[in-house]
């Protein structure tokens, strides 16, 4: 019998020499659109004797394969390693590729599938992303913006109907836990990515843009097809999934550098929020560290400029072929502060665009090109209101979400169905909807708000009036509303009530360097109770959840969408239904 201390002991040797090999990217079962341009790197664990060194790629070297020098780095990163990078290479014939790279001493091989695909079938994809959005923010957007009787609804999310379903996997190449910009990197570019990264394969140097890089969507319809590319968030513009679609970094937080990406990208369309970081350092609200001024810059290579809803309505009006929107220094506000509470930043911006507004002016202007267009929407907010366990602001963003989706369905239809619409979360939220919080305390009279939370048949329905043209109650401050509650959480106070003033703001920072602990603000509020929180105390919000998440889609090329998907096969989809690797496309690359 083996001893288990001996099957560790081998297993560590196993792993041992495994580290101790080349790390090659691509990694290893990338699948990659034929033609589309990547970075090829090879790290070696330590130096390396060039005369040595061979790497192969279905047994020809590689400098053959894309006809290239071969160009070794030694002393990388000023440490004792050797790398092998070339930028901005293709593989122009579908198949598999054994990858083999060896030092001399140590050999790793991976595996890569190029694939072609079929005609062009849609003349445009618009991608929508509701960032975080899980089945509880559909539920429950269900719920208030078409009503239920005698369980079951009195109408459909648009969202929900559409002919094609999957669930789709959201892991990342180092975690099993997804942020926005790996996971919206997975979605622009087929490739895998590690959290924080977006549009690159995060290597082991410290300059978060020297990385591999793999090429995007928006890249890709422009180079190969001549289409227009527009990107509509609430967020910021910089943020992770909006940038994902255009910029490579490692490191999601460099603004700066990524505005200069969207600058050399040129997006036909940008609207959202972040004008902070596109203003020169003094400017009032700058957050640039340098002195450029990239409103100007974008003006000046032809971009119309709107900063207000009447000012996108009024610009949109002159067809401009390019358009540039940013409506708040940071984020924008969403639909509940925006249309009813006030709260947030509307006091600063009162005419913010709606994403429904957003999305219009998107399709004007887009539309105009007749190549098509790729075209992203993000109703962003959906996941920051959840990380602040704010519960109702979430569910209107995902109500505004499903009318920019009508929308663009409408707007699809009217013209025979030529678009590619898919609608998708980036990652789930722990949330969920356990029932009702009932205040008629006739039910359980001198008891702790936490006896309020009704469940089974307790739970009955809720009491939110009847919503608006747009699918809004006008409350939701009601008597019986949703109970969603997230499965992680720092230190906070539970309210059991929806924040009226502004957004929920759970956490502050605590006593220790780096911690945070509940926010007291809260602590008076009638009946709240400290939650402790299952979370470490360095993180001061609810996170991300490793549960796939839903893909619906209709039009050309949607038939793809069904059962279970990898998020990088959402890329997959757009390049077939856009035969972004039709034999007649590809003929012209291999020339
Ligand atoms: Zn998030």
């Amino acid at each position: 019998m083996r001893s288990p201390l001996l099957a560790a002991c081998a297993a560590s040797l196993l792993f041992g020499s495994v580290a101790q090999a080349q790390t090659i990217y691509p990694i290893d079962r990338a699948e990659m659109l034929v033609g589309a341009r990547f970075d090829f790197k090879v790290e070696f664990a330590g130096p390396v004797d060039p005369a040595k060194v061979s790497v192969t790629l279905n047994g020809k070297d590689h400098s053959e394969v894309f006809r290239r020098p071969v160009v070794i780095v030694d002393g990388e990163d000023n440490r004792n390693q050797a790398s092998l990078l070339l930028h901005d290479v293709t593989l122009n014939e579908p198949g598999t590729y054994k990858v083999r790279a060896s030092d001399g001493t140590s050999t790793r091989e991976i595996t890569w599938t190029v694939y072609a695909t079929g005609p062009r079938k849609a003349k445009n994809v618009i991608l929508f992303i509701g960032d975080g959005m899980s089945p509880a923010h559909r539920v429950a957007a269900r719920l208030l913006s078409k009503q239920i009787a005698e369980g079951k609804a009195l109408g459909k999310l648009a969202i929900d109907d559409m002919p094609q379903m999957a669930l789709v996997a959201t892991a990342g190449m180092d975690s099993i836990i997804t942020d926005s910009a790996n996971s919206a990197s997975a979605y622009a570019t087929g490739h895998k990515s590690s959290v924080n990264a977006m549009g690159v394969y995060a290597d082991r140097t410290a300059d978060p843009f020297d990385d591999p890089r793999v090429e995007n969507i928006a890249s890709l319809v422009k180079r190969r097809l001549g289409m227009a590319v527009g990107i509509v968030t609430n967020t910021e513009i910089e943020d992770a999934t909006p940038a994902a679609m255009i910029a490579h970094t490692r490191r999601r937080a460099e603004y700066d550098r990524i505005v200069e990406h969207f600058f050399a990208a040129q997006p036909d369309v940008i609207l959202g929020g972040g004008l902070a970081n596109f203003l020169p350092k003094g400017a009032p609200g700058a957050k640039r560290r340098d002195d450029k001024d990239y409103v100007a810059k974008f003006k000046d290579a032809g971009y119309a400029y709107a900063t207000t809803g009447k000012q996108l309505a009024s610009v949109v009006a002159t067809r401009p072929n390019k358009l540039l929107g940013l409506f708040n220094l940071g984020n924008m506000d969403g639909a509940l502060d925006r249309r009813f509470l006030k709260g947030g930043t509307v006091w600063k911006y009162p005419d913010q665009p709606d994403l429904t507004e957003q999305v219009s002016a998107a399709l004007d202007v887009l539309s105009r090109n007749p190549a098509g267009f790729f075209l992203m929407v993000e109703s962003g907010m959906i996941d920051k209101y959840t990380h602040l366990l704010d519960m109702e602001r979430a569910v209107y963003d995902t109500i505004m979400l499903d009318n920019a989706v009508r929308l663009a369905r409408d707007w699809a239809k009217a013209r025979g169905d030529d678009t590619l619409i898919l609608v998708v979360a980036d990652h789930n939220h722990p949330i969920s909807l356990i029932g009702t919080i009932d205040d008629d305390m006739a039910k359980a009279p001198d008891k702790p708000l936490r006896e309020r939370v009704r469940v089974y048949a307790d739970a009955g329905f809720p009491n939110y009036p009847a919503p608006d043209r747009q699918g809004y109650p006008a409350r939701v401050d009601v008597s019986r509303r949703l109970a969603i509650f997230s499965a992680s959480s720092p230190d906070y106070y539970e309210t059991f009530r929806p924040k009226l003033d502004n957004p929920n703001d759970p956490t502050v920072a605590g006593d220790e360097k780096g911690a945070f602990k509940a926010n007291d603000a809260y602590k008076n509020a009638p009946g709240a109770m400290f939650r402790l929180g299952n979370l470490s105390k360095l993180i001061n919000a609810s996170v991300h959840s490793g549960e796939d998440v839903i893909l619906t889609a209709m039009g050309p090329g949607s038939e793809r969408v069904r059962g279970s998907m990898d998020n990088t096969d959402v890329f997959r989809v757009m390049v077939e239904a856009l035969g972004l690797g039709a034999s007649d496309i590809t003929g012209q690359i291999n020339r």
